[in-house]
């Protein structure tokens, strides 16, 4: 399994970051690709989201994601599920170890501790490359209990005004990471 996980720096006011993402409204995943089987990349951009499923060729299975790789025709496809609901201002305090061990996502071995998995991704034939995040809709829950939208510009930051305390929010430095674990 291959799990995407995200980082920020978040402003003292804001307690958590998490997508906006529900069965109602689902948010699109974006990822550029490459073919494990032959190498290549896809030559396009990606998308998916949490709640679609597709029959995989010769029906005995679903996946979130089915494409063909266009140079060796490999059926490649992605069984992908949301993992870890958000990342907090102060992550280490909140991960949930017992569940990271038990999916081999060991801190002490790869630098995860600041990171959230909010993804977990059962990746048949498409080596993930790039994950493109400024076009996927976030939420920032401050301290207060506010919800705000919050999007991400190129550089990986988001700078907002809570017009109820008079302050400044934001978001810096987001950063992502594909690591393998169970
Ligand atoms: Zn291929």
């Amino acid at each position: 399994m291959l799990y995407l996980f995200i980082s920020a720096e978040l402003s003292e006011n804001v307690k958590k970051l998490y997508v906006d993402d529900t069965e109602v409204s689902p948010a699109e995943y974006s990822f550029k690709l490459k073919c494990t089987k032959c190498g290549e990349d896809a030559e396009k951009v990606i998308n998916f989201n949490l709640f679609e499923k597709h029959e995989i060729q010769g029906g005995k299975s679903e996946a979130t994601f089915t494409m063909k790789c266009k140079f060796c025709e490999s059926d490649n496809n992605i069984m992908a599920n949301a993992f870890e609901p958000c990342l907090f201002a102060q992550q280490e305090e909140h991960s949930d170890n017992d569940k990271r061990k038990k999916y081999g996502l060991n801190g002490n071995k790869i630098d995860i501790n600041n990171f959230a998995a909010i993804m977990q991704l059962d990746s048949r034939g498409w080596e993930i490359i790039d994950f493109l995040y400024t076009a996927l809709p976030f939420k920032a829950e401050l301290n207060s209990g506010k919800i705000m939208d919050c999007q991400f510009e190129d550089d990986g930051s988001w700078y907002d005004y809570d017009d109820d305390s008079s302050e400044e929010v934001y978001i810096t430095d987001f950063n992502y990471k594909i690591e393998k674990g169970k």
